[in-house]
């Protein structure tokens, strides 16, 4: 029988092994233990070997009275993963009970209830899974004290900005994930739920990411949903938080947070709401030198109603695109995004910005262009035109900085040794 890939326990070497077998080119069995070390038998040493069909949960989920109630939403990702030993794969096979199961330390913080919603990894999302989601976690907030979201990394800021002009809410929702999946020793996993849990019961009254701080653990960023970035492709302090500074910061030992934005929204704030309607037919074009006009008839023709272009510099794209923008914009909504991130769209310093501002143009003032692209989702859904079109340039739910002062604490944020 091929045990590869399964739960087994060994009875050899006068002890008693529990893991997963492991593929093995020797002929002998290796056995992946708990603790993440291998051990190798020969197979007269084996005297007794047993399937164990289902992976116990180690939680017990007795509640305790003195912790406020979390809800824990699972949606796949690296965070539910463990590496599939027949394949040599990564992939998401973890229900949240299970989640909990392998962080025991969630029971000190508060009562979890788990449920797993999806189990894709986030490249798969869509904007029905978004909506999906926020009103599962809109039917969770008037329930639980707080939400979190387990998630993959790659798209979880799109998801955080998305709840974030979805739901109003008066509790913290609070996106995680891993770069690396719990089975490995450098692992993130459980650092970043338990941070997740210390702000899940914090005072906060908004939508974030928590996500390793540093490559070290020792502590983790709050960062705001639509102001944060995924700028790294695996290491564990990947998520910066953008033209922001994150909102607080999590000591891991300690179990203690740190705000550093006070100016932010606090618990019972404000009523819960969901607006959960989206306009699918937005689109985000990145501008290249050379890249013709003709993208925007293209979209125009299918019907689209909304465009985020992510231009270069202060917000621009050719001058020869003008004459296109003009004629398209009478019934849709284009937003003015920068691809240097950094920094605040501005056209009115150059002619080809004041043209383009001219044929109907609106600056994506400081966010982030795949947070106007969900912004613009949002506004065309719930809105019409016109209101649409004085939304996209106010801060609602914080994506527009309002003020350059934030520019300063930025700077010496980043500077500071004691970040
Ligand atoms: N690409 C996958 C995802 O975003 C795995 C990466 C991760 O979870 O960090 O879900």
């Amino acid at each position: 029988m091929d045990l590869t890939g399964k739960k087994v326990k060994i009875k050899a070497k006068g002890k008693i092994f529990e893991g997963i077998v492991m593929p093995s080119v020797t002929g002998s069995l290796v056995l992946k233990l708990d603790n993440g070390y291998n051990v190798g038998f020969f197979d007269y040493e084996i005297l007794e070997i047993e399937e164990i069909e289902k992976i116990e949960s180690k939680t017990s989920l007795t509640k305790n009275p003195e912790l406020p109630d979390v809800k824990i939403i699972s949606t796949g990702g690296t965070i539910a993963s463990k590496v599939d030993y027949k394949t040599g794969a990564v992939t998401s096979q973890f229900t949240a009970e299970e989640i909990v199961g392998d962080v025991p330390e969630l029971a000190e913080i508060c009562n979890v209830d788990a449920e797993l919603l999806y189990n894709i990894l986030s490249e798969n999302m869509n904007v029905k899974h978004w909506i999906e989601l926020a009103r599962n976690v809109y039917s969770a907030l008037k329930k639980y004290e707080g939400v979190i979201i387990t998630h993959g990394t790659d798209t979880m800021a799109y998801t955080a900005s998305a709840l974030a002009f979805m739901i109003s809410t008066p509790k913290p929702i609070v996106l995680v994930g891993a770069q690396r999946s719990s089975d490995r020793p450098s692992s993130d996993a459980a650092m970043n739920l338990i941070c997740s849990a210390l702000t899940a019961t914090s005072d906060l009254g908004e939508v974030v990411v928590v996500m390793h701080a540093t490559t070290s653990d020792d502590y983790c960023y709050i960062h705001r949903g639509v102001k944060v970035r995924k700028c790294h492709t695996s290491r564990r302090d990947a998520f910066k938080s953008i033209n922001f500074i994150p909102l607080g910061k999590i000591d891991y030992m300690k179990r203690k947070i740190e705000w550093f934005v006070q100016d932010r929204f606090k618990r019972g704030e404000r009523e819960l709401e969901l607006k959960d309607k989206m306009e699918e037919k937005v689109v985000l074009i990145k501008f290249y030198p050379g890249l013709k006009p003709d993208i925007l008839e293209y979209y125009y023709g299918k019907g689209y109603k909304g465009f985020v272009l992510e231009g270069t510099g202060l917000g621009h794209v050719s001058t020869e695109w003008i004459d296109v923008i003009k004629k398209i914009s009478e019934d849709c909504l284009i937003i003015m995004t920068s691809q240097c991130i950094w920094g605040r769209v501005c056209d009115r310093v150059y002619d080809t910005g004041r043209y383009l501002l001219k044929a109907g143009v609106i600056e994506g003032e400081d966010m982030l262009p795949e947070v106007a692209l969900v912004k613009l989702m949002w506004l065309l859904g719930n809105y019409d035109l016109e209101e649409a079109k004085k939304y996209v340039k106010e801060n609602l739910v914080g994506e527009i900085t309002q003020s350059t002062k934030y520019w300063e604490s930025m700077l010496s944020f980043f500077n500071s040794k004691n970040k």
